[in-house]
């Protein structure tokens, strides 16, 4: 059957009516176990009654009023990320892109503010993914998500994931900004090198730059830290987050420090529906949950019987899992064989999980996973890996 959807997904052939925690159902009733999160979105898992909870109160009072006028959530809500971030300012858009959009754009801006308009050009690294836009496309630099598009934004130079000597060596005089993913996730959950972060933290410092994370997938909780730059003790001067950040709602947001936002003054910016009141409402929602004590103790102790369970069966079909690796609930397996063949084996015993570049499969579950949970995954998994090495 042919939908009038335009085709620029390659979709499987399955759709699901409701959800609960880590589970999706079917319409037919079939139950999968998501250790996908949509694409590590639903971090908190499916219809979280609290988040229900506050979307409902929010439908029925008031759902839009521009950002011509205050809205209290959203003030709320970048309080509640300045408290716990590096940043002391917030713009909220709708997405990654955008959030990433709203980095680029205050890189250059800073610049300018502070008298050198010739630096407007953004340091980005091999493997990246920023998102679909033009400029974000040019950021991320992939042949297969740029041909035909061209001709490609300009202002964006890109060197090798983790190579901080060609990081020097490509910054110049009209050097603005590095941008990078502090773990690649879309080109397969890419650790950085050691001491990676640190060492273009100094080389930003050293050169008038501004360092910029792109935490869309690693922040807001999925790496079993609220942003996964503090793994390593380094701040950025900004950061966009989206993913997690709405639970399933769709918002994202720049973080900056108020020196880095400095150009960004009223008129510079806007978004239509960034940070409208049912966004916002979700995402305080999800900042309840994540920020209250102990909540990310117990991501971690899951984290370990997770990995721990995924390396022994790494173990024990060396002939189907290379590598595996990760931190908190963003854990990538490297295959031997095509990655594809383990999702679709994996489908087979209902279970859902996504492809990486690198040949990697990701395993992204909601932080709110228990031990039966990882049981059930581990169990078809390894059920999926006797099959994959059977063959
Ligand atoms: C998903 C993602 C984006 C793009 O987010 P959208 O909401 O799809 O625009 C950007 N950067 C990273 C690291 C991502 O994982």
């Amino acid at each position: 059957m042919t939908s009038p959807v335009m085709p620029t997904y390659a979709r499987a052939d399955v759709a699901f009516e409701r959800g609960e925690g880590p589970y999706l159902f079917t319409s037919a009733g079939e139950r999968y176990l998501d250790f996908g999160s949509g694409i590590a979105v639903t971090s908190l898992g499916h219809a979280h009654p609290h988040l229900v909870e506050a979307l409902k109160a929010q439908a029925e009072k008031l759902w839009h009023t521009s950002n011509l006028y205050r809205i209290e959530g959203q003030e709320r809500l970048a309080e509640r990320l300045v408290e716990n971030s590096f940043a002391d300012t917030v713009f909220f858009g709708n997405s990654g892109a955008e959030a990433l959009e709203c980095c680029i754009k205050l890189a250059r801006k800073y610049q300018y503010a502070i008298g050198a308009p010739e630096r407007y050009r953004i340091l980005t690294f091999e493997g990246a993914f920023h998102g679909r836009t033009l400029a974000t496309l040019a950021a991320g630099g992939q042949e297969k998500h740029l041909e035909g598009f061209g001709p490609v934004v300009e202002g964006f130079d890109q060197v090798e994931w983790g190579d901080v000597a060609a990081a020097h060596d490509a910054i110049g005089k009209q050097t603005a900004a590095i941008l990078v993913e502090p773990i690649e996730g879309e080109s397969g959950v890419r650790m950085p090198v050691k001491n990676f972060l640190r060492d273009l933290r100094s080389l930003a410092d050293e050169h008038g730059v501004l360092l910029m994370l792109d935490e869309v997938q690693t922040g807001i909780g999925r790496t079993g830290k609220f942003l996964a730059h503090e793994h390593w003790g380094v701040a950025p001067d900004v950061a966009a987050v989206a993913k997690a950040l709405g639970g399933g709602f769709p918002i994202g947001a720049c973080l900056a420090t108020a020196t880095a936002a400095q150009g960004m003054v009223a008129g510079t910016h806007g978004s239509t529906f960034g940070g409208n009141p049912l966004a916002v409402a979700a995402a305080n929602a999800v900042l309840d949950i994540m920020l209250a004590d102990g909540f990310f103790d117990q991501v971690e102790v899951m984290h370990k019987k997770l990995i721990d369970g995924v390396d022994s069966i790494a173990r024990r079909y060396q002939g189907v899992i290379a590598e595996v690796r990760g931190l908190g609930m963003l854990i990538g397996m490297r295959c031997i064989g095509p990655n594809t063949d383990l999702v679709a084996a994996l489908r087979e015993r209902e279970m859902l999980v996504i492809p990486a570049g690198d040949n990697v499969v990701r395993l992204l579950p909601p932080l709110i996973i228990d031990e039966s949970h990882i049981d059930e995954a581990l169990e078809k998994l390894a059920d999926a890996c006797a099959e994959i090495a059977a063959k």
